[in-house]
Protein backbone atom coordinates (compact mmCIF):
# COMPACT_ATOMS: atom_id res chain seq x y z
CA UNK A 1 0.00 0.00 0.00
CA UNK A 2 1.01 3.45 -0.70
CA UNK A 3 2.09 5.79 1.58
CA UNK A 4 0.07 8.62 1.82
CA UNK A 5 0.98 11.82 -0.41
CA UNK A 6 1.16 15.19 1.01
CA UNK A 7 -0.94 17.95 -0.50
CA UNK A 8 1.22 20.99 -0.12
CA UNK A 9 4.26 21.35 -1.79
CA UNK A 10 7.98 21.46 -0.03
CA UNK A 11 9.62 24.37 -1.22
CA UNK A 12 11.50 25.31 1.75
CA UNK A 13 14.40 22.72 0.78
CA UNK A 14 14.95 24.92 -2.47
CA UNK A 15 15.63 28.42 -0.53
CA UNK A 16 14.20 27.89 2.82
CA UNK A 17 12.29 30.94 4.31
CA UNK A 18 9.83 31.89 1.56
CA UNK A 19 9.87 35.44 0.32
CA UNK A 20 12.23 36.43 2.80
CA UNK A 21 14.99 33.55 2.21
CA UNK A 22 18.88 34.78 3.41
CA UNK A 23 19.63 31.76 0.79
CA UNK A 24 17.74 33.36 -2.14
CA UNK A 25 19.25 36.86 -1.47
CA UNK A 26 22.70 35.47 -1.87
CA UNK A 27 21.21 33.57 -4.62
CA UNK A 28 20.71 36.71 -6.79
CA UNK A 29 24.02 38.74 -5.63
CA UNK A 30 25.86 35.89 -6.85
CA UNK A 31 23.56 35.90 -9.97
CA UNK A 32 24.57 39.77 -10.24
CA UNK A 33 27.76 39.48 -10.09
CA UNK A 34 28.01 36.28 -12.50
CA UNK A 35 25.86 39.02 -14.72
CA UNK A 36 28.24 41.63 -14.25
CA UNK A 37 31.06 39.48 -15.83
CA UNK A 38 28.87 37.81 -18.68
CA UNK A 39 28.53 41.56 -19.57
CA UNK A 40 32.20 42.35 -19.48
CA UNK A 41 33.10 39.07 -21.45
CA UNK A 42 30.21 39.79 -24.06
CA UNK A 43 31.86 43.24 -24.42
CA UNK A 44 35.40 41.98 -25.42
CA UNK A 45 33.74 39.21 -27.27
CA UNK A 46 35.45 38.99 -30.60
CA UNK A 47 34.08 37.34 -34.23
CA UNK A 48 36.18 33.63 -33.71
CA UNK A 49 38.87 34.08 -36.62
CA UNK A 50 40.36 30.44 -36.83
CA UNK A 51 39.69 26.86 -34.82
CA UNK A 52 41.74 28.50 -32.06
CA UNK A 53 39.02 30.01 -30.78
CA UNK A 54 37.13 26.88 -29.69
CA UNK A 55 38.25 27.29 -25.87
CA UNK A 56 36.81 30.95 -26.03
CA UNK A 57 34.01 29.64 -27.17
CA UNK A 58 33.42 27.31 -24.42
CA UNK A 59 34.26 29.26 -21.85
CA UNK A 60 31.75 32.24 -22.86
CA UNK A 61 29.16 28.63 -23.24
CA UNK A 62 29.84 27.60 -19.67
CA UNK A 63 29.70 31.35 -18.31
CA UNK A 64 25.98 31.51 -20.40
CA UNK A 65 24.99 28.39 -19.32
CA UNK A 66 25.87 28.88 -15.12
CA UNK A 67 23.83 31.82 -15.78
CA UNK A 68 20.99 30.98 -17.61
CA UNK A 69 20.83 27.87 -14.61
CA UNK A 70 20.82 30.21 -11.74
CA UNK A 71 18.01 32.27 -13.49
CA UNK A 72 15.80 29.61 -13.88
CA UNK A 73 16.13 28.38 -10.44
CA UNK A 74 15.43 31.69 -8.86
CA UNK A 75 12.63 32.71 -11.62
CA UNK A 76 10.80 29.00 -10.57
CA UNK A 77 10.89 29.64 -7.12
CA UNK A 78 9.73 33.03 -6.87
CA UNK A 79 7.31 31.73 -9.49
CA UNK A 80 6.12 29.26 -7.03
CA UNK A 81 5.92 31.99 -4.39
CA UNK A 82 3.21 34.30 -6.29
CA UNK A 83 1.22 31.30 -7.37
CA UNK A 84 0.74 30.13 -3.84
CA UNK A 85 0.07 32.81 -1.95
CA UNK A 86 -1.56 36.25 -4.58
CA UNK A 87 -0.74 38.48 -1.43
CA UNK A 88 3.02 37.96 -1.01
CA UNK A 89 3.94 41.61 -1.62
CA UNK A 90 8.09 40.30 -1.41
CA UNK A 91 7.69 37.68 -3.73
CA UNK A 92 6.21 40.47 -6.64
CA UNK A 93 9.01 42.69 -5.81
CA UNK A 94 11.17 39.87 -5.94
CA UNK A 95 9.93 39.16 -9.30
CA UNK A 96 10.48 42.52 -10.62
CA UNK A 97 13.80 41.91 -9.35
CA UNK A 98 14.48 39.29 -11.23
CA UNK A 99 13.14 40.33 -14.12
CA UNK A 100 15.64 42.72 -14.82
CA UNK A 101 18.25 40.03 -14.17
CA UNK A 102 16.61 38.30 -17.38
CA UNK A 103 16.97 41.34 -19.52
CA UNK A 104 20.17 42.01 -18.67
CA UNK A 105 21.18 37.99 -19.39
CA UNK A 106 19.58 38.92 -22.80
CA UNK A 107 21.30 41.66 -23.74
CA UNK A 108 24.85 40.36 -23.32
CA UNK A 109 23.91 37.03 -24.87
CA UNK A 110 22.28 38.74 -28.03
CA UNK A 111 25.91 40.96 -28.48
CA UNK A 112 27.48 37.71 -28.32
CA UNK A 113 25.41 36.09 -31.20
CA UNK A 114 26.03 38.97 -33.02
CA UNK A 115 29.76 38.21 -33.06
CA UNK A 116 29.35 34.39 -33.54
CA UNK A 117 27.11 35.53 -36.30
CA UNK A 118 29.78 37.00 -38.46
CA UNK A 119 32.49 34.32 -38.57
CA UNK A 120 33.40 33.51 -42.00
CA UNK A 121 32.34 30.14 -43.14
CA UNK A 122 34.83 27.46 -43.48
CA UNK A 123 36.05 28.76 -39.62
CA UNK A 124 32.72 28.37 -38.79
CA UNK A 125 32.40 25.44 -40.34
CA UNK A 126 35.89 23.90 -38.43
CA UNK A 127 34.18 24.88 -35.16
CA UNK A 128 31.63 23.43 -34.74
CA UNK A 129 33.13 19.93 -36.06
CA UNK A 130 35.31 19.67 -32.79
CA UNK A 131 35.20 17.74 -30.20
CA UNK A 132 34.06 20.11 -27.75
CA UNK A 133 31.58 22.20 -29.52
CA UNK A 134 29.74 19.18 -31.67
CA UNK A 135 27.25 18.66 -29.36
CA UNK A 136 25.97 22.59 -29.34
CA UNK A 137 25.95 22.18 -33.40
CA UNK A 138 22.73 22.57 -33.62
CA UNK A 139 21.94 25.08 -31.32
CA UNK A 140 24.83 27.73 -32.30
CA UNK A 141 23.94 27.33 -35.69
CA UNK A 142 20.47 28.50 -34.85
CA UNK A 143 21.88 31.82 -33.11
CA UNK A 144 23.87 32.37 -35.98
CA UNK A 145 21.08 31.88 -38.50
CA UNK A 146 18.99 34.26 -36.59
CA UNK A 147 21.42 37.02 -36.24
CA UNK A 148 22.13 36.84 -40.07
CA UNK A 149 18.22 36.70 -40.76
CA UNK A 150 18.23 40.34 -39.02
CA UNK A 151 19.11 43.56 -40.03
CA UNK A 152 22.45 45.25 -38.70
CA UNK A 153 23.20 45.56 -35.20
CA UNK A 154 22.11 49.30 -35.60
CA UNK A 155 18.96 49.06 -37.55
CA UNK A 156 18.17 46.22 -34.82
CA UNK A 157 18.13 48.59 -32.33
CA UNK A 158 16.21 51.29 -33.93
CA UNK A 159 13.40 48.97 -34.46
CA UNK A 160 13.66 47.12 -31.27
CA UNK A 161 13.49 51.03 -29.42
CA UNK A 162 10.55 52.10 -31.91
CA UNK A 163 8.84 48.89 -31.44
CA UNK A 164 7.97 49.91 -27.72
CA UNK A 165 5.32 52.81 -28.18
CA UNK A 166 5.03 51.77 -31.98
CA UNK A 167 3.84 47.99 -31.52
CA UNK A 168 3.78 46.99 -27.98
CA UNK A 169 1.90 49.87 -26.95
CA UNK A 170 -0.89 49.08 -29.31
CA UNK A 171 -1.11 45.80 -27.67
CA UNK A 172 -1.12 47.72 -24.21
CA UNK A 173 -3.65 49.46 -25.92
CA UNK A 174 -5.92 46.11 -26.56
CA UNK A 175 -6.11 45.37 -22.89
CA UNK A 176 -6.95 48.30 -21.82
CA UNK A 177 -9.95 48.93 -24.13
CA UNK A 178 -10.81 45.19 -23.44
CA UNK A 179 -10.54 45.78 -19.36
CA UNK A 180 -12.50 49.22 -19.72
CA UNK A 181 -15.66 47.27 -21.30
CA UNK A 182 -18.79 46.42 -19.05
CA UNK A 183 -21.15 43.85 -19.70
CA UNK A 184 -24.73 44.40 -18.37
CA UNK A 185 -26.63 41.05 -17.57
CA UNK A 186 -29.99 40.18 -16.62
CA UNK A 187 -29.48 37.28 -14.31
CA UNK A 188 -32.62 35.76 -12.31
CA UNK A 189 -34.08 39.02 -12.71
CA UNK A 190 -31.06 40.88 -11.33
CA UNK A 191 -29.17 43.28 -13.37
CA UNK A 192 -25.40 42.49 -12.74
CA UNK A 193 -22.15 44.29 -14.29
CA UNK A 194 -19.76 41.69 -15.59
CA UNK A 195 -16.14 41.93 -16.86
CA UNK A 196 -15.15 40.36 -20.85
CA UNK A 197 -13.44 37.85 -18.47
CA UNK A 198 -16.55 37.06 -16.33
CA UNK A 199 -18.81 37.03 -19.24
CA UNK A 200 -16.93 34.78 -21.00
CA UNK A 201 -16.91 32.26 -18.77
CA UNK A 202 -20.83 32.19 -18.66
CA UNK A 203 -20.12 30.52 -22.20
CA UNK A 204 -20.43 26.88 -20.60
CA UNK A 205 -23.18 27.91 -17.93
CA UNK A 206 -25.96 24.93 -18.06
CA UNK A 207 -29.00 27.92 -18.39
CA UNK A 208 -29.09 28.08 -22.23
CA UNK A 209 -30.43 31.60 -21.86
CA UNK A 210 -27.68 32.82 -20.07
CA UNK A 211 -25.32 31.59 -22.22
CA UNK A 212 -26.98 33.14 -25.60
CA UNK A 213 -27.61 36.57 -23.24
CA UNK A 214 -24.02 36.87 -22.41
CA UNK A 215 -22.63 36.28 -25.82
CA UNK A 216 -25.22 38.92 -27.45
CA UNK A 217 -24.37 41.24 -24.79
CA UNK A 218 -20.80 40.78 -25.80
CA UNK A 219 -20.78 41.09 -29.43
CA UNK A 220 -22.90 44.59 -29.12
CA UNK A 221 -20.07 45.27 -27.22
CA UNK A 222 -17.92 44.79 -29.76
CA UNK A 223 -19.75 45.99 -32.90
CA UNK A 224 -19.88 49.31 -30.51
CA UNK A 225 -16.07 49.70 -30.39
CA UNK A 226 -15.27 47.47 -33.84
CA UNK A 227 -13.31 50.98 -35.31
CA UNK A 228 -10.86 50.73 -32.33
CA UNK A 229 -10.28 46.95 -32.38
CA UNK A 230 -9.82 47.72 -35.77
CA UNK A 231 -7.50 50.43 -35.55
CA UNK A 232 -5.15 48.67 -33.38
CA UNK A 233 -5.66 45.09 -35.01
CA UNK A 234 -4.40 47.11 -38.29
CA UNK A 235 -1.27 48.51 -36.15
CA UNK A 236 -0.15 45.49 -35.05
CA UNK A 237 -0.20 43.94 -38.39
CA UNK A 238 0.95 47.07 -40.37
CA UNK A 239 4.13 47.00 -37.99
CA UNK A 240 4.87 43.66 -38.22
CA UNK A 241 4.75 43.43 -42.17
CA UNK A 242 6.80 46.62 -42.43
CA UNK A 243 9.62 45.34 -40.49
CA UNK A 244 9.38 42.26 -42.11
CA UNK A 245 9.55 43.82 -44.99
CA UNK A 246 12.89 45.96 -44.14
CA UNK A 247 14.48 42.18 -43.17
CA UNK A 248 13.72 40.58 -46.43
CA UNK A 249 11.21 38.48 -44.99
CA UNK A 250 8.38 38.36 -47.47
CA UNK A 251 6.63 35.44 -46.11
CA UNK A 252 4.34 36.45 -43.12
CA UNK A 253 4.68 32.81 -42.01
CA UNK A 254 8.42 32.46 -42.01
CA UNK A 255 9.22 33.76 -38.48
CA UNK A 256 6.09 31.51 -36.55
CA UNK A 257 7.62 28.56 -38.12
CA UNK A 258 11.32 29.45 -37.67
CA UNK A 259 10.45 29.80 -34.17
CA UNK A 260 9.09 26.17 -33.89
CA UNK A 261 11.71 24.77 -36.28
CA UNK A 262 9.46 23.44 -38.81
CA UNK A 263 8.70 23.78 -42.54
CA UNK A 264 5.65 25.05 -44.44
CA UNK A 265 5.04 21.84 -46.12
CA UNK A 266 4.21 20.27 -42.29
CA UNK A 267 1.94 23.01 -41.38
CA UNK A 268 -0.07 22.33 -44.58
CA UNK A 269 0.52 18.40 -44.09
CA UNK A 270 -1.20 18.94 -40.88
CA UNK A 271 -4.24 21.30 -42.04
CA UNK A 272 -4.29 19.23 -45.06
CA UNK A 273 -5.16 15.88 -42.76
CA UNK A 274 -7.45 17.98 -40.81
CA UNK A 275 -9.39 19.62 -43.26
CA UNK A 276 -10.00 15.90 -44.45
CA UNK A 277 -11.55 14.72 -41.16
CA UNK A 278 -13.84 16.72 -40.10
CA UNK A 279 -16.79 15.02 -40.96
CA UNK A 280 -16.82 13.51 -37.56
CA UNK A 281 -16.89 16.24 -35.75
CA UNK A 282 -19.88 17.83 -37.47
CA UNK A 283 -22.11 14.92 -36.55
CA UNK A 284 -20.43 15.39 -32.89
CA UNK A 285 -21.71 18.84 -33.15
CA UNK A 286 -25.19 18.10 -34.78
CA UNK A 287 -25.66 16.20 -32.16
CA UNK A 288 -24.71 18.05 -29.80
CA UNK A 289 -27.31 20.90 -31.01
CA UNK A 290 -30.11 18.03 -30.74
CA UNK A 291 -29.41 16.87 -27.03
CA UNK A 292 -29.72 20.59 -26.22
CA UNK A 293 -33.11 20.66 -28.02
CA UNK A 294 -32.04 22.66 -30.90
CA UNK A 295 -31.97 22.49 -34.52
CA UNK A 296 -28.41 22.81 -35.43
CA UNK A 297 -25.66 24.24 -32.91
CA UNK A 298 -24.95 27.70 -32.31
CA UNK A 299 -21.77 29.62 -31.56
CA UNK A 300 -22.67 30.28 -28.09
CA UNK A 301 -23.97 26.87 -27.59
CA UNK A 302 -20.48 25.40 -28.16
CA UNK A 303 -19.12 25.05 -24.57
CA UNK A 304 -22.67 24.13 -23.29
CA UNK A 305 -22.34 21.40 -20.78
CA UNK A 306 -24.66 17.82 -21.88
CA UNK A 307 -24.14 15.83 -19.18
CA UNK A 308 -22.06 16.18 -16.37
CA UNK A 309 -19.08 14.26 -14.88
CA UNK A 310 -20.25 13.75 -10.96
CA UNK A 311 -17.38 10.71 -10.00
CA UNK A 312 -15.03 12.40 -7.19
CA UNK A 313 -11.48 11.03 -6.62
CA UNK A 314 -10.20 12.21 -3.34
CA UNK A 315 -6.37 13.08 -4.08
CA UNK A 316 -4.56 9.75 -2.96
CA UNK A 317 -7.41 7.85 -4.87
CA UNK A 318 -6.84 10.19 -7.68
CA UNK A 319 -2.97 10.13 -7.38
CA UNK A 320 -2.96 6.25 -7.41
CA UNK A 321 -5.36 6.17 -10.48
CA UNK A 322 -2.56 7.90 -12.80
CA UNK A 323 0.43 5.65 -10.69
CA UNK A 324 -1.71 2.50 -12.15
CA UNK A 325 -2.15 3.92 -15.63
CA UNK A 326 1.53 5.15 -15.99
CA UNK A 327 2.41 1.77 -15.06
CA UNK A 328 1.35 0.67 -17.98
CA UNK A 329 3.34 2.60 -20.10
CA UNK A 330 6.41 2.68 -18.60
CA UNK A 331 8.00 1.85 -15.52
CA UNK A 332 10.06 4.96 -15.48
CA UNK A 333 7.20 7.13 -16.38
CA UNK A 334 5.49 5.57 -12.61
CA UNK A 335 8.65 5.35 -11.13
CA UNK A 336 9.03 9.36 -12.11
CA UNK A 337 5.55 10.42 -10.62
CA UNK A 338 5.84 7.75 -7.30
CA UNK A 339 9.04 10.29 -6.28
CA UNK A 340 7.14 13.79 -7.12
CA UNK A 341 3.89 12.57 -5.44
CA UNK A 342 6.26 11.42 -2.28
CA UNK A 343 8.97 14.24 -2.36
CA UNK A 344 6.32 17.38 -2.16
CA UNK A 345 7.36 18.29 -5.48
CA UNK A 346 3.34 18.94 -6.12
CA UNK A 347 0.98 21.74 -4.82
CA UNK A 348 -2.48 20.52 -4.85
CA UNK A 349 -4.13 21.51 -1.70
CA UNK A 350 -8.07 23.82 -2.29
CA UNK A 351 -7.48 26.89 -0.32
CA UNK A 352 -7.55 30.63 -0.46
CA UNK A 353 -5.26 32.88 -2.33
CA UNK A 354 -3.90 30.38 -4.54
CA UNK A 355 -3.63 31.76 -8.19
CA UNK A 356 -6.21 29.81 -10.38
CA UNK A 357 -4.73 27.52 -12.73
CA UNK A 358 -2.33 24.90 -13.04
CA UNK A 359 1.56 24.98 -14.38
CA UNK A 360 5.27 22.93 -13.85
CA UNK A 361 8.47 24.75 -13.98
CA UNK A 362 11.76 23.20 -13.17
CA UNK A 363 14.71 23.40 -11.11
CA UNK A 364 17.93 22.92 -12.90
CA UNK A 365 20.30 23.42 -10.51
CA UNK A 366 18.43 20.56 -8.16
CA UNK A 367 16.91 19.06 -10.77
CA UNK A 368 13.48 18.99 -9.43
CA UNK A 369 10.37 19.97 -10.66
CA UNK A 370 7.53 21.76 -8.98
CA UNK A 371 3.63 21.19 -10.13
CA UNK A 372 1.10 23.73 -8.73
CA UNK A 373 -3.04 23.43 -9.13
CA UNK A 374 -6.13 23.26 -6.81
CA UNK A 375 -7.24 20.19 -6.96
CA UNK A 376 -11.18 19.54 -5.92
CA UNK A 377 -11.60 16.19 -7.10
CA UNK A 378 -13.20 15.63 -10.05
CA UNK A 379 -11.87 13.89 -12.99
CA UNK A 380 -10.78 16.90 -15.22
CA UNK A 381 -8.58 17.94 -12.25
CA UNK A 382 -7.01 14.27 -12.38
CA UNK A 383 -6.57 14.74 -16.09
CA UNK A 384 -4.66 18.40 -15.11
CA UNK A 385 -2.47 16.43 -12.36
CA UNK A 386 -1.73 13.88 -14.97
CA UNK A 387 -0.86 16.49 -17.80
CA UNK A 388 1.29 18.51 -15.29
CA UNK A 389 3.24 15.28 -14.32
CA UNK A 390 4.09 15.25 -18.61
CA UNK A 391 5.66 18.39 -18.07
CA UNK A 392 7.83 17.11 -15.28
CA UNK A 393 8.59 14.01 -16.94
CA UNK A 394 10.00 16.12 -19.69
CA UNK A 395 12.09 17.88 -17.71
CA UNK A 396 12.99 14.45 -16.09
CA UNK A 397 13.77 12.61 -19.75
CA UNK A 398 16.44 15.81 -20.49
CA UNK A 399 18.61 15.59 -17.35
CA UNK A 400 21.27 14.10 -18.98
CA UNK A 401 20.70 17.02 -21.89
CA UNK A 402 23.95 19.98 -21.46
CA UNK A 403 21.21 22.73 -20.23
CA UNK A 404 21.95 24.84 -23.08
CA UNK A 405 20.45 21.59 -25.24
CA UNK A 406 17.28 21.87 -23.59
CA UNK A 407 15.06 24.49 -24.72
CA UNK A 408 12.17 23.34 -27.15
CA UNK A 409 9.55 25.05 -29.05
CA UNK A 410 6.00 25.96 -28.62
CA UNK A 411 4.87 22.83 -30.78
CA UNK A 412 6.68 20.40 -28.95
CA UNK A 413 6.67 21.48 -25.81
CA UNK A 414 2.82 20.19 -25.08
CA UNK A 415 4.03 16.15 -26.02
CA UNK A 416 4.77 14.72 -22.89
CA UNK A 417 2.34 16.29 -21.10
CA UNK A 418 -0.49 15.91 -23.74
CA UNK A 419 0.76 12.52 -23.62
CA UNK A 420 0.34 11.79 -20.09
CA UNK A 421 -3.03 13.55 -19.90
CA UNK A 422 -4.39 11.10 -22.47
CA UNK A 423 -3.03 8.11 -20.66
CA UNK A 424 -5.21 9.62 -17.70
CA UNK A 425 -8.27 10.41 -19.91
CA UNK A 426 -8.78 7.52 -22.01
CA UNK A 427 -8.63 5.70 -18.95
CA UNK A 428 -11.25 7.64 -17.12
CA UNK A 429 -13.23 7.17 -20.08
CA UNK A 430 -13.15 2.80 -19.76
CA UNK A 431 -13.53 3.24 -16.00
CA UNK A 432 -16.73 4.90 -16.23
CA UNK A 433 -19.36 3.60 -14.35
CA UNK A 434 -22.68 4.80 -16.02
CA UNK A 435 -23.43 5.66 -19.88
CA UNK A 436 -23.76 9.47 -18.65
CA UNK A 437 -20.39 9.43 -17.00
CA UNK A 438 -18.69 7.70 -19.93
CA UNK A 439 -20.42 10.79 -22.16
CA UNK A 440 -19.35 13.72 -20.21
CA UNK A 441 -15.72 12.36 -20.01
CA UNK A 442 -15.83 11.68 -24.04
CA UNK A 443 -17.15 15.02 -24.50
CA UNK A 444 -14.23 16.95 -22.51
CA UNK A 445 -12.16 14.95 -24.57
CA UNK A 446 -13.88 16.27 -28.43
CA UNK A 447 -14.56 19.68 -26.84
CA UNK A 448 -10.60 19.59 -27.51
CA UNK A 449 -10.39 17.95 -30.78
CA UNK A 450 -13.05 20.70 -31.64
CA UNK A 451 -10.93 23.43 -30.27
CA UNK A 452 -7.87 22.73 -32.06
CA UNK A 453 -9.28 20.95 -35.21
CA UNK A 454 -12.04 23.65 -35.63
CA UNK A 455 -12.15 26.92 -33.89
CA UNK A 456 -7.35 27.09 -34.21
CA UNK A 457 -7.75 26.02 -37.58
CA UNK A 458 -10.47 29.16 -38.76
CA UNK A 459 -8.07 31.38 -36.27
CA UNK A 460 -5.55 30.96 -38.58
CA UNK A 461 -7.47 30.72 -41.72
CA UNK A 462 -8.62 34.56 -40.82
CA UNK A 463 -4.85 35.39 -39.67
CA UNK A 464 -3.49 34.33 -42.38
CA UNK A 465 -5.89 35.99 -44.80
CA UNK A 466 -6.04 38.67 -43.09
CA UNK A 467 -2.22 39.41 -43.22
CA UNK A 468 -2.92 39.32 -46.99
CA UNK A 469 -5.02 42.21 -47.41
CA UNK A 470 -3.24 43.87 -45.08
CA UNK A 471 -0.28 44.03 -47.28
CA UNK A 472 -2.26 45.75 -49.51
CA UNK A 473 -3.72 48.42 -47.11
CA UNK A 474 -5.82 48.90 -43.81
CA UNK A 475 -8.96 45.77 -43.84
CA UNK A 476 -11.93 47.89 -42.40
CA UNK A 477 -13.79 46.18 -39.73
CA UNK A 478 -16.48 44.99 -42.19
CA UNK A 479 -13.96 43.47 -44.07
CA UNK A 480 -12.58 41.97 -40.71
CA UNK A 481 -16.16 40.79 -39.68
CA UNK A 482 -16.23 38.93 -43.10
CA UNK A 483 -13.37 37.29 -43.44
CA UNK A 484 -13.64 35.92 -39.61
CA UNK A 485 -17.09 34.42 -40.42
CA UNK A 486 -15.53 33.05 -44.08
CA UNK A 487 -13.05 31.37 -41.62
CA UNK A 488 -14.96 30.05 -39.47
CA UNK A 489 -17.35 28.62 -42.08
CA UNK A 490 -14.72 26.87 -43.60
CA UNK A 491 -12.80 26.05 -39.82
CA UNK A 492 -16.00 24.34 -38.60
CA UNK A 493 -16.88 22.80 -42.09
CA UNK A 494 -20.05 24.60 -41.68
CA UNK A 495 -21.39 22.62 -38.41
CA UNK A 496 -22.35 25.67 -36.89
CA UNK A 497 -25.82 27.57 -37.17
CA UNK A 498 -24.14 30.65 -36.40
CA UNK A 499 -20.62 32.40 -36.62
CA UNK A 500 -19.75 34.84 -34.35
CA UNK A 501 -18.07 37.84 -36.94
CA UNK A 502 -16.12 39.42 -33.99
CA UNK A 503 -14.32 37.37 -32.73
CA UNK A 504 -11.02 38.54 -34.33
CA UNK A 505 -12.27 41.43 -31.75
CA UNK A 506 -12.49 39.34 -28.84
CA UNK A 507 -9.47 37.11 -28.85
CA UNK A 508 -6.46 38.50 -26.93
CA UNK A 509 -4.77 36.03 -29.57
CA UNK A 510 -4.49 38.18 -32.09
CA UNK A 511 -3.10 41.41 -30.41
CA UNK A 512 0.14 39.24 -28.81
CA UNK A 513 2.79 40.83 -30.08
CA UNK A 514 5.84 38.81 -28.39
CA UNK A 515 4.62 35.78 -30.04
CA UNK A 516 3.10 36.41 -33.74
CA UNK A 517 0.51 33.51 -35.14
CA UNK A 518 -0.10 32.29 -30.97
CA UNK A 519 -2.09 29.28 -32.40
CA UNK A 520 -1.36 27.16 -34.81
CA UNK A 521 1.42 25.43 -32.53
CA UNK A 522 -1.04 24.37 -30.28
CA UNK A 523 -2.56 22.01 -32.92
CA UNK A 524 0.70 20.70 -33.58
CA UNK A 525 1.90 19.90 -30.51
CA UNK A 526 -1.57 18.01 -29.47
CA UNK A 527 -1.59 15.87 -32.95
CA UNK A 528 2.32 15.19 -32.99
CA UNK A 529 1.89 13.81 -28.88
CA UNK A 530 -1.36 11.97 -30.16
CA UNK A 531 0.44 10.32 -32.94
CA UNK A 532 3.10 9.16 -30.68
CA UNK A 533 0.10 8.16 -28.46
CA UNK A 534 -1.31 6.09 -30.97
CA UNK A 535 2.57 4.26 -31.46
CA UNK A 536 2.88 3.86 -27.74
CA UNK A 537 -0.75 1.92 -27.59
CA UNK A 538 1.11 -0.41 -30.80
CA UNK A 539 4.04 -1.07 -28.95
CA UNK A 540 3.17 -1.08 -25.48
CA UNK A 541 5.81 -0.51 -22.23
CA UNK A 542 8.89 -1.55 -24.32
CA UNK A 543 7.97 2.09 -26.17
CA UNK A 544 9.30 4.26 -23.43
CA UNK A 545 12.92 3.89 -24.32
CA UNK A 546 12.29 5.45 -27.33
CA UNK A 547 9.73 7.81 -26.17
CA UNK A 548 12.45 9.60 -23.97
CA UNK A 549 15.12 9.51 -26.36
CA UNK A 550 12.50 11.32 -28.44
CA UNK A 551 11.94 13.88 -25.34
CA UNK A 552 15.32 13.88 -24.97
CA UNK A 553 15.99 15.60 -28.42
CA UNK A 554 13.16 18.13 -28.40
CA UNK A 555 15.53 20.70 -28.64
CA UNK A 556 18.52 20.10 -30.66
CA UNK A 557 16.55 19.44 -34.31
CA UNK A 558 13.88 20.62 -36.51
CA UNK A 559 10.17 18.62 -35.74
CA UNK A 560 10.88 17.13 -39.37
CA UNK A 561 14.12 15.57 -38.26
CA UNK A 562 13.08 14.57 -34.55
CA UNK A 563 9.85 12.93 -36.03
CA UNK A 564 12.16 10.93 -38.88
CA UNK A 565 14.73 9.71 -36.05
CA UNK A 566 12.66 8.65 -33.18
CA UNK A 567 9.30 7.71 -35.05
CA UNK A 568 10.16 6.69 -38.41
CA UNK A 569 7.81 8.92 -39.61
CA UNK A 570 7.50 12.06 -42.54
CA UNK A 571 5.62 14.94 -41.23
CA UNK A 572 5.59 16.92 -44.32
CA UNK A 573 2.99 14.19 -45.09
CA UNK A 574 -0.70 13.90 -44.25
CA UNK A 575 -0.77 10.00 -43.39
CA UNK A 576 1.69 10.87 -40.42
CA UNK A 577 -1.01 13.36 -39.30
CA UNK A 578 -3.70 11.56 -39.51
CA UNK A 579 -3.01 8.54 -37.07
CA UNK A 580 -3.58 11.07 -34.16
CA UNK A 581 -6.52 12.66 -35.97
CA UNK A 582 -8.03 8.53 -36.48
CA UNK A 583 -8.03 8.41 -32.41
CA UNK A 584 -10.23 11.87 -32.02
CA UNK A 585 -12.55 10.45 -34.75
CA UNK A 586 -13.21 7.18 -32.55
CA UNK A 587 -14.20 9.65 -29.32
CA UNK A 588 -16.71 11.20 -31.78
CA UNK A 589 -17.52 7.83 -33.03
CA UNK A 590 -18.21 6.68 -29.70
CA UNK A 591 -20.10 9.49 -28.57
CA UNK A 592 -22.43 9.49 -31.34
CA UNK A 593 -23.40 5.93 -30.87
CA UNK A 594 -23.57 5.55 -27.12
CA UNK A 595 -25.91 9.13 -27.62
CA UNK A 596 -28.15 6.77 -29.87
CA UNK A 597 -28.43 4.47 -27.56
CA UNK A 598 -29.10 6.30 -24.19
CA UNK A 599 -33.14 6.37 -23.83
ZN1 LIG B 1 0.81 22.18 -20.56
Amino acid sequence: MTVKFPEVWDLEVLFPGGSNSKELRLHIEKTNSDLAELEQLAENFEVPASEKDEAAIVTMLETVKGIMQQLNQAGSFIGCLQAQNTEDKKAAILQSEDAVLNARFQTALQAIQQQLAKTEENVWKALLDSESLKEFSFVLNEWREEANMLLSEKEENIITSLSTDGYHGWSQLYDMLVGDIKIKMNIGGEEKILSVGQANNLSSDPDAAIRQQSYEKMEAAWTDKEEFFAKTLNSIGGFRLEVYKKRGWDRVLQEPLHMNRMKQETLDAMWGAISKNKQPFVDYLNKKGEMLGKDGLDWFDVDAPVTESTQQFAYQEGAEFILEHFGKFGPELQKFAVQAFEKGWIEAEDRPNKRPGGFCTSLPMTEESRIFMTYSGSMSNVATLAHELGHAFHSHAMQPVHPLNRSYAMNVAETASTFAEMIVADAAVKNAQSKEEKLALLEDKLQRSVAFFMNIHSRFLFETRFYEERKNGVVSAERLNELMEEAQQEGFAGGLKSTHPHFWASKLHFYITDVPFYNFPYTFGYLFSLSIYAKALEEGSQFEEKYMALLRDTAIMTAEDLALKHLGEDITQQAFWEKGIALCVKDAEDFNALVSSVG
